[in-house]
Protein backbone atom coordinates (compact mmCIF):
# COMPACT_ATOMS: atom_id res chain seq x y z
CA UNK A 1 0.00 0.00 0.00
CA UNK A 2 2.89 2.63 0.76
CA UNK A 3 4.43 3.05 -2.52
CA UNK A 4 6.54 6.11 -1.47
CA UNK A 5 9.51 4.00 -0.26
CA UNK A 6 11.37 5.04 -3.65
CA UNK A 7 10.62 8.87 -3.28
CA UNK A 8 13.05 11.53 -1.82
CA UNK A 9 11.55 12.25 1.43
CA UNK A 10 12.25 15.79 0.20
CA UNK A 11 9.34 15.40 -2.25
CA UNK A 12 7.07 18.34 -2.51
CA UNK A 13 3.52 17.54 -0.53
CA UNK A 14 1.49 17.27 -4.21
CA UNK A 15 2.80 14.40 -4.96
CA UNK A 16 2.55 12.14 -2.12
CA UNK A 17 -1.36 11.91 -2.49
CA UNK A 18 -1.11 9.44 -5.30
CA UNK A 19 -4.45 7.93 -6.39
CA UNK A 20 -5.06 3.99 -5.35
CA UNK A 21 -1.93 4.42 -3.39
CA UNK A 22 -3.27 5.64 -0.38
CA UNK A 23 -6.06 4.46 1.31
CA UNK A 24 -9.57 6.40 0.67
CA UNK A 25 -9.21 8.91 3.20
CA UNK A 26 -6.19 10.22 4.47
CA UNK A 27 -5.84 12.84 7.41
CA UNK A 28 -2.58 13.96 7.71
CA UNK A 29 -1.78 15.97 10.77
CA UNK A 30 -5.32 17.78 10.53
CA UNK A 31 -6.15 20.67 12.14
CA UNK A 32 -8.95 23.09 12.25
CA UNK A 33 -9.28 26.63 14.19
CA UNK A 34 -12.53 29.17 14.10
CA UNK A 35 -11.04 32.18 15.26
CA UNK A 36 -8.94 31.14 18.82
CA UNK A 37 -11.13 28.28 19.38
CA UNK A 38 -9.53 25.16 17.82
CA UNK A 39 -11.79 22.90 16.87
CA UNK A 40 -9.31 19.99 15.42
CA UNK A 41 -6.15 19.50 16.88
CA UNK A 42 -3.47 17.61 14.76
CA UNK A 43 -5.45 14.45 13.69
CA UNK A 44 -4.12 11.81 11.30
CA UNK A 45 -5.41 8.43 10.89
CA UNK A 46 -6.74 6.29 7.37
CA UNK A 47 -10.02 5.07 6.78
CA UNK A 48 -9.60 2.04 4.89
CA UNK A 49 -11.72 0.96 1.66
CA UNK A 50 -14.66 -1.11 2.43
CA UNK A 51 -14.55 -0.40 6.12
CA UNK A 52 -16.87 1.41 8.06
CA UNK A 53 -15.10 3.81 10.17
CA UNK A 54 -16.89 5.45 12.60
CA UNK A 55 -15.97 9.67 14.01
CA UNK A 56 -17.45 9.11 17.75
CA UNK A 57 -17.12 12.02 20.17
CA UNK A 58 -19.07 13.93 22.25
CA UNK A 59 -21.15 16.94 21.25
CA UNK A 60 -18.54 19.62 20.52
CA UNK A 61 -15.63 17.75 20.22
CA UNK A 62 -15.18 18.34 16.21
CA UNK A 63 -17.19 15.38 14.09
CA UNK A 64 -19.27 18.07 11.96
CA UNK A 65 -15.83 20.30 11.60
CA UNK A 66 -14.06 17.32 10.08
CA UNK A 67 -17.01 16.32 8.22
CA UNK A 68 -17.35 19.69 6.59
CA UNK A 69 -13.82 19.40 5.69
CA UNK A 70 -14.00 16.27 4.19
CA UNK A 71 -16.73 17.07 2.18
CA UNK A 72 -14.82 19.81 0.80
CA UNK A 73 -17.16 22.54 2.86
CA UNK A 74 -15.11 24.27 4.20
CA UNK A 75 -10.67 24.31 4.13
CA UNK A 76 -8.93 23.54 7.40
CA UNK A 77 -6.58 25.86 9.11
CA UNK A 78 -3.60 23.05 9.31
CA UNK A 79 -2.55 20.07 7.87
CA UNK A 80 -4.29 18.13 5.17
CA UNK A 81 -7.00 15.81 4.26
CA UNK A 82 -6.90 13.59 1.00
CA UNK A 83 -9.95 11.66 -0.48
CA UNK A 84 -8.81 8.49 -3.09
CA UNK A 85 -5.51 10.64 -3.52
CA UNK A 86 -7.45 14.16 -3.98
CA UNK A 87 -6.34 17.39 -1.24
CA UNK A 88 -9.77 18.38 -0.46
CA UNK A 89 -8.65 22.02 -0.08
CA UNK A 90 -7.13 21.74 -3.43
CA UNK A 91 -9.18 19.62 -5.81
CA UNK A 92 -12.79 19.96 -4.27
CA UNK A 93 -14.25 19.37 -7.44
CA UNK A 94 -12.62 15.67 -7.83
CA UNK A 95 -13.33 15.43 -4.15
CA UNK A 96 -16.90 16.09 -4.74
CA UNK A 97 -17.11 13.37 -7.74
CA UNK A 98 -15.60 10.98 -5.03
CA UNK A 99 -17.92 11.12 -2.49
CA UNK A 100 -22.04 10.46 -1.24
CA UNK A 101 -22.74 12.53 1.63
CA UNK A 102 -25.70 12.82 3.78
CA UNK A 103 -25.96 15.44 6.60
CA UNK A 104 -27.24 15.64 9.21
CA UNK A 105 -29.85 18.25 9.09
CA UNK A 106 -32.68 16.96 6.77
CA UNK A 107 -32.37 17.72 2.81
CA UNK A 108 -35.20 16.41 0.81
CA UNK A 109 -37.75 18.37 -0.71
CA UNK A 110 -41.18 17.46 0.92
CA UNK A 111 -42.84 18.98 -1.77
CA UNK A 112 -41.91 16.74 -4.18
CA UNK A 113 -41.95 12.95 -5.13
CA UNK A 114 -39.08 10.74 -4.18
CA UNK A 115 -37.78 9.99 -7.10
CA UNK A 116 -38.11 13.68 -8.36
CA UNK A 117 -35.52 14.43 -5.15
CA UNK A 118 -33.37 12.04 -6.24
CA UNK A 119 -33.50 13.13 -10.29
CA UNK A 120 -32.35 16.82 -8.96
CA UNK A 121 -29.89 15.47 -6.81
CA UNK A 122 -28.43 13.16 -9.76
CA UNK A 123 -28.50 16.14 -12.52
CA UNK A 124 -26.29 18.36 -9.96
CA UNK A 125 -24.02 15.19 -10.64
CA UNK A 126 -24.74 15.78 -14.67
CA UNK A 127 -26.54 12.53 -15.15
CA UNK A 128 -30.01 12.36 -17.18
CA UNK A 129 -32.02 10.66 -19.40
CA UNK A 130 -31.87 6.31 -19.33
CA UNK A 131 -28.84 6.55 -16.75
CA UNK A 132 -30.09 8.68 -14.64
CA UNK A 133 -33.29 6.70 -14.49
CA UNK A 134 -31.49 3.79 -14.34
CA UNK A 135 -29.61 5.16 -11.18
CA UNK A 136 -33.17 6.13 -9.29
CA UNK A 137 -34.11 2.58 -9.87
CA UNK A 138 -30.98 1.32 -8.63
CA UNK A 139 -30.33 3.48 -5.37
CA UNK A 140 -33.97 3.29 -4.40
CA UNK A 141 -33.94 -1.03 -4.81
CA UNK A 142 -30.60 -0.56 -2.42
CA UNK A 143 -32.59 1.33 0.29
CA UNK A 144 -35.61 -0.78 -0.28
CA UNK A 145 -38.22 2.05 -1.58
CA UNK A 146 -39.06 1.12 -5.10
CA UNK A 147 -42.45 1.08 -4.10
CA UNK A 148 -42.60 4.74 -2.68
CA UNK A 149 -40.63 6.53 -5.58
CA UNK A 150 -43.94 8.60 -7.05
CA UNK A 151 -44.93 9.15 -3.32
CA UNK A 152 -44.46 12.91 -1.89
CA UNK A 153 -41.55 12.87 0.63
CA UNK A 154 -43.81 14.23 3.30
CA UNK A 155 -45.94 11.55 3.24
CA UNK A 156 -42.76 9.06 4.18
CA UNK A 157 -41.93 8.33 7.56
CA UNK A 158 -38.65 9.95 9.31
CA UNK A 159 -36.66 6.46 8.29
CA UNK A 160 -37.95 6.47 5.30
CA UNK A 161 -36.85 10.24 4.66
CA UNK A 162 -33.20 9.02 6.11
CA UNK A 163 -32.93 6.12 3.60
CA UNK A 164 -34.10 8.55 0.66
CA UNK A 165 -31.24 10.86 2.06
CA UNK A 166 -29.20 7.65 1.57
CA UNK A 167 -30.30 7.27 -1.95
CA UNK A 168 -29.68 10.59 -2.65
CA UNK A 169 -26.20 10.68 -1.31
CA UNK A 170 -25.60 7.14 -3.76
CA UNK A 171 -26.91 8.56 -7.03
CA UNK A 172 -23.90 9.45 -8.19
CA UNK A 173 -22.22 6.00 -7.23
CA UNK A 174 -19.64 6.97 -5.06
CA UNK A 175 -16.69 5.03 -3.82
CA UNK A 176 -16.97 7.01 -0.53
CA UNK A 177 -20.08 8.09 1.72
CA UNK A 178 -19.80 10.34 4.45
CA UNK A 179 -22.89 10.86 7.10
CA UNK A 180 -22.80 13.12 9.86
CA UNK A 181 -25.09 11.76 12.91
CA UNK A 182 -27.13 10.19 10.08
CA UNK A 183 -29.34 8.26 12.86
CA UNK A 184 -30.45 11.53 14.68
CA UNK A 185 -34.08 11.58 15.11
CA UNK A 186 -34.56 7.80 14.32
CA UNK A 187 -36.22 5.66 16.42
CA UNK A 188 -34.85 2.02 17.28
CA UNK A 189 -35.84 0.50 14.28
CA UNK A 190 -35.29 2.79 11.60
CA UNK A 191 -31.70 2.75 13.02
CA UNK A 192 -30.94 -0.70 12.39
CA UNK A 193 -32.71 -0.90 9.17
CA UNK A 194 -29.91 2.02 8.37
CA UNK A 195 -26.87 0.14 9.88
CA UNK A 196 -28.02 -2.71 7.79
CA UNK A 197 -27.91 -0.86 4.56
CA UNK A 198 -24.25 0.65 5.35
CA UNK A 199 -23.15 -2.51 5.88
CA UNK A 200 -24.99 -4.17 2.69
CA UNK A 201 -22.85 -1.04 1.05
CA UNK A 202 -19.97 -2.21 2.14
CA UNK A 203 -20.22 -5.86 1.40
CA UNK A 204 -22.01 -5.73 -1.92
CA UNK A 205 -19.69 -2.75 -3.61
CA UNK A 206 -16.83 -1.87 -1.01
CA UNK A 207 -17.71 1.59 -0.47
CA UNK A 208 -15.81 2.97 2.43
CA UNK A 209 -18.35 4.59 4.98
CA UNK A 210 -17.45 7.44 7.61
CA UNK A 211 -20.11 8.39 9.76
CA UNK A 212 -19.79 10.49 12.95
CA UNK A 213 -22.02 9.75 15.72
CA UNK A 214 -22.34 10.75 19.46
CA UNK A 215 -23.94 7.06 20.54
CA UNK A 216 -21.80 4.63 21.86
CA UNK A 217 -24.62 1.76 20.50
CA UNK A 218 -23.75 3.12 17.28
CA UNK A 219 -19.81 3.05 17.26
CA UNK A 220 -19.66 -0.42 18.19
CA UNK A 221 -21.74 -1.22 14.68
CA UNK A 222 -18.54 -0.01 13.18
CA UNK A 223 -15.33 -2.06 11.59
CA UNK A 224 -13.27 0.76 13.27
CA UNK A 225 -13.04 4.15 15.46
CA UNK A 226 -11.94 7.36 16.21
CA UNK A 227 -12.82 8.59 19.39
CA UNK A 228 -12.73 12.55 19.89
CA UNK A 229 -12.85 14.41 22.61
CA UNK A 230 -12.39 18.38 22.33
CA UNK A 231 -10.97 18.17 19.26
CA UNK A 232 -8.43 15.00 19.88
CA UNK A 233 -7.98 12.15 18.92
CA UNK A 234 -7.91 10.28 22.01
CA UNK A 235 -8.62 6.27 20.69
CA UNK A 236 -8.26 4.76 17.51
CA UNK A 237 -9.21 1.01 16.58
CA UNK A 238 -11.45 -1.76 16.19
CA UNK A 239 -13.69 -1.73 19.10
CA UNK A 240 -13.29 -4.83 20.53
CA UNK A 241 -9.43 -3.69 20.11
CA UNK A 242 -9.74 -0.59 22.21
CA UNK A 243 -12.39 -2.80 25.16
CA UNK A 244 -9.54 -5.32 25.02
CA UNK A 245 -6.91 -2.45 26.07
CA UNK A 246 -9.37 -2.19 29.15
CA UNK A 247 -8.00 -5.45 31.64
CA UNK A 248 -10.46 -7.79 32.91
CA UNK A 249 -13.59 -6.25 34.27
CA UNK A 250 -14.75 -2.69 35.28
CA UNK A 251 -15.73 -2.32 38.88
CA UNK A 252 -18.09 0.85 39.84
CA UNK A 253 -18.18 1.60 43.27
CA UNK A 254 -21.61 4.12 44.47
CA UNK A 255 -20.10 5.95 47.67
CA UNK A 256 -22.48 8.35 49.63
CA UNK A 257 -20.61 11.83 48.74
CA UNK A 258 -17.66 12.76 46.34
CA UNK A 259 -15.51 13.34 49.66
CA UNK A 260 -16.76 9.72 50.66
CA UNK A 261 -15.76 8.56 47.19
CA UNK A 262 -11.76 10.22 47.43
CA UNK A 263 -11.56 8.41 51.12
CA UNK A 264 -12.35 5.08 49.24
CA UNK A 265 -9.79 5.21 46.45
CA UNK A 266 -6.83 6.51 49.06
CA UNK A 267 -7.88 3.38 50.90
CA UNK A 268 -8.01 1.31 47.87
CA UNK A 269 -4.44 2.54 46.94
CA UNK A 270 -3.12 1.73 50.36
CA UNK A 271 -4.98 -1.37 51.25
CA UNK A 272 -5.07 -2.87 47.68
CA UNK A 273 -2.75 -0.89 45.59
CA UNK A 274 -5.51 -0.44 43.48
CA UNK A 275 -5.52 2.57 40.93
CA UNK A 276 -8.60 4.22 40.92
CA UNK A 277 -10.69 7.39 39.65
CA UNK A 278 -12.62 9.25 41.23
CA UNK A 279 -15.92 10.11 39.16
CA UNK A 280 -18.31 12.35 41.38
CA UNK A 281 -19.44 9.94 44.09
CA UNK A 282 -18.16 7.20 41.96
CA UNK A 283 -15.14 4.72 42.31
CA UNK A 284 -13.88 3.43 39.20
CA UNK A 285 -11.41 0.95 38.61
CA UNK A 286 -10.09 -2.31 36.32
CA UNK A 287 -9.19 -5.63 37.79
CA UNK A 288 -9.24 -9.05 36.20
CA UNK A 289 -10.74 -10.96 38.87
CA UNK A 290 -13.86 -8.05 39.43
CA UNK A 291 -16.25 -10.11 41.20
CA UNK A 292 -13.69 -11.66 43.90
CA UNK A 293 -12.26 -8.28 44.24
CA UNK A 294 -15.19 -6.56 45.39
CA UNK A 295 -15.91 -9.48 48.24
CA UNK A 296 -12.42 -8.00 49.12
CA UNK A 297 -13.19 -4.49 49.31
CA UNK A 298 -16.46 -4.52 50.83
CA UNK A 299 -15.43 -6.94 53.82
CA UNK A 300 -12.50 -4.49 54.38
CA UNK A 301 -14.46 -1.10 54.47
CA UNK A 302 -17.66 -2.07 56.00
CA UNK A 303 -20.42 1.18 55.26
CA UNK A 304 -18.22 2.43 52.70
CA UNK A 305 -19.57 1.28 49.79
CA UNK A 306 -23.64 1.67 49.10
CA UNK A 307 -23.78 -0.40 45.79
CA UNK A 308 -20.85 -1.82 43.29
CA UNK A 309 -21.18 -2.46 39.66
CA UNK A 310 -18.97 -5.75 37.96
CA UNK A 311 -19.16 -5.24 33.99
CA UNK A 312 -17.13 -5.77 31.07
CA UNK A 313 -15.44 -3.10 29.50
CA UNK A 314 -17.62 -0.45 27.33
CA UNK A 315 -16.87 2.16 24.55
CA UNK A 316 -17.92 4.56 28.04
CA UNK A 317 -14.76 2.47 29.66
CA UNK A 318 -12.57 3.11 26.58
CA UNK A 319 -13.32 6.60 26.54
CA UNK A 320 -12.68 7.41 30.51
CA UNK A 321 -9.67 5.75 30.37
CA UNK A 322 -8.29 8.09 27.76
CA UNK A 323 -9.62 11.01 28.74
CA UNK A 324 -10.51 11.14 32.76
CA UNK A 325 -13.94 11.94 32.56
CA UNK A 326 -17.48 10.78 31.35
CA UNK A 327 -18.32 10.64 27.72
CA UNK A 328 -21.70 12.76 28.56
CA UNK A 329 -19.96 15.94 30.59
CA UNK A 330 -17.97 18.69 29.38
CA UNK A 331 -16.75 19.26 32.97
CA UNK A 332 -13.78 18.18 34.74
CA UNK A 333 -14.00 14.50 37.00
CA UNK A 334 -15.42 15.50 40.07
CA UNK A 335 -17.62 17.74 39.05
CA UNK A 336 -19.68 15.42 37.43
CA UNK A 337 -23.36 15.17 36.71
CA UNK A 338 -25.15 11.48 36.75
CA UNK A 339 -24.57 10.23 33.02
CA UNK A 340 -28.56 10.57 32.20
CA UNK A 341 -29.43 14.15 33.31
CA UNK A 342 -26.11 15.50 31.81
CA UNK A 343 -27.17 13.37 28.26
CA UNK A 344 -30.60 14.65 28.56
CA UNK A 345 -29.87 18.61 27.16
CA UNK A 346 -27.56 17.58 25.09
CA UNK A 347 -28.81 16.11 21.68
CA UNK A 348 -27.83 18.50 18.81
P1 LIG B 1 -19.56 18.14 17.00
O1 LIG B 1 -20.07 17.96 15.62
O2 LIG B 1 -18.69 17.02 17.48
O3 LIG B 1 -20.65 18.42 17.97
P2 LIG B 1 -18.45 20.63 16.01
O4 LIG B 1 -17.48 20.29 14.95
O5 LIG B 1 -19.78 21.11 15.56
O6 LIG B 1 -18.58 19.40 17.02
O7 LIG B 1 -17.81 21.73 16.96
C1 LIG B 1 -16.50 21.63 17.46
C2 LIG B 1 -16.15 22.91 18.22
O8 LIG B 1 -16.06 23.99 17.32
C3 LIG B 1 -17.20 23.30 19.25
O9 LIG B 1 -16.52 23.87 20.33
C4 LIG B 1 -18.03 24.33 18.52
O10 LIG B 1 -18.60 25.24 19.44
C5 LIG B 1 -17.00 25.01 17.65
N1 LIG B 1 -17.61 25.50 16.38
C6 LIG B 1 -18.29 24.77 15.49
N2 LIG B 1 -18.68 25.51 14.43
C7 LIG B 1 -18.24 26.77 14.68
C8 LIG B 1 -18.30 28.01 13.97
N3 LIG B 1 -18.90 28.10 12.78
N4 LIG B 1 -17.72 29.09 14.55
C9 LIG B 1 -17.08 28.99 15.74
N5 LIG B 1 -16.98 27.87 16.46
C10 LIG B 1 -17.55 26.76 15.94
MG1 LIG C 1 -22.06 17.70 14.90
Amino acid sequence: MMATVSESPASPPSTRFQRGAFAPIVLDRLTHSYGDRRALDDLSFEVKAGEIFGLLGPNGSGKTTLFRILSTLMTPTGGRASIQGFDVAREPNKVRQQIGIVFQARSLDMKLTVAENLKHQGNLYGLQGALLRTRIHDVLGRVGLLDRAHDFAETLSGGMQRRVELAKGLIHSPSILLLDEPSTGLDPGARRDLWQYLETLRDEEEVAILVTTHLMEEAEHCDRLAILNDGHLVALGSPFELKSQIGGDVVLFETRSPEAAETLSLRLAQRFTAEAAVLGSSVRLEHNQGHRFVTSVVEAFPGMVEAVTVSKPSLEDVFIRRTGHRFWTDVAAGDLAPVQSSRAGKGH
